[in-house]
């Protein structure tokens, strides 16, 4: 059982940079990271825990961890003493430049039919883009040509291993963790637009708060029967659990991975349950200083400050 994350703190110097590439969410560019892991109880520095010369130049790509994390795991130093979050911690995105970001539009049946929509037979699929990505407590900006911005707390699976035409029956074989996402949404661009704007409404950037960390999946063996919350300035607004899935995380990973290569890091929001702010009476949408917390029973709270554009 490990948690993986990437934080930014003046206390660990630059030498760990992610500016290496110039692909990286704006806000990250120039933000030194650096990958640390967890047990129940401690966090340890990725380059004081793992095999010597893994981490250098490469602490922020936990994506290379990701990849490799069969073999590093029974390698880990013993002897490797913890340490205490500073103050200044920034959190960032577990995994900064994922290869995809797959979504799931519709798998809680309730969700289905406070929108409206008929139950899918077939699982409704989108995508973000790598610079929606955005860290806990870091904030999510509403764009200014939007006022319709609502949200969605979701299951988040991280893929470890590549596969094509994984069977059902093995799929969580390929499944590396699970973290907490947040499945922004601009709701006047998703639907209100000629044909359905799905992709713009869902990929402005910071759109995708995820973490705070990746739970590997070893220590979370209930992705099918997790609950999940939102909270909106501390009062409840979804209060469901993966149990209502219509497709469990099996079969998503089995029916994606028959039209494309799922990769290591790559992420897949699982869908909403009901409670969205569209769909209630009267709606309810984000505006600059609210707070929203997304919990799933064994994965943290991910929280983040919204503000205007
Ligand atoms: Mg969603």
């Amino acid at each position: 059982m490990m948690k993986i994350a990437l934080i930014s703190s003046a206390n660990f110097g630059s030498s760990d940079s992610i500016s290496r590439s110039n692909s990286f969410t704006p806000s990250f560019r120039e933000t030194p990271a650096t990958l640390i892991l967890g047990n129940e109880s401690h966090w340890f520095l990725g380059r004081d825990l793992l095999p010597n010369g893994f981490c250098q130049g490469l602490a922020a790509d936990s994506t290379k961890l990701i990849e490799q994390w069969a073999s590093v795991r029974g390698q880990l130093n013993r002897d490797a003493r913890p340490i205490e979050l500073p103050p200044d911690v920034r959190w960032l995105p577990p995994v900064v430049e994922p290869n995809k970001i797959l979504c799931i539009g519709l798998n809680y049946a309730d969700h289905a039919t406070e929108t409206g929509a008929e139950l899918p037979t077939i699982p409704v699929v989108f995508n973000k883009f790598p610079t929606t990505l955005t860290g806990h407590e870091q904030p999510i900006v509403l764009p200014a040509i939007s006022d319709k911005v609502d949200y969605e707390a979701e299951l988040v699976v991280v893929i470890g291993k590549e596969g094509r035409n994984i069977p059902a029956a093995n799929a969580l074989d390929f499944v590396f963790g699970y973290t907490c996402g947040h499945d922004v949404s601009a709701r006047d661009w998703q639907k209100g637009k000629p044909g359905g704007q799905w992709l713009l409404g869902k990929t402005f950037d910071s759109f995708a708060p995820l973490g705070p960390w990746i739970q590997t999946a070893d220590a979370f063996e209930n992705a099918d029967d997790a609950s999940v919350q939102f909270r909106l300035n501390g009062n409840t607004m979804q209060d469901s659990s993966t149990r209502h899935f219509i497709f469990s995380v099996s079969f998503l990973i089995a029916h994606l991975s028959k039209f494309c290569t799922l990769r290591p890091g790559d992420l897949l929001f699982t869908g909403t349950p009901s409670g969205v702010g569209v769909a209630r009476t009267p709606p309810v949408f984000l505006r600059p200083g609210d707070r929203t917390e997304v919990e799933i029973a064994g994965l943290g709270v991910l929280a983040n400050p919204v503000v205007g554009s």
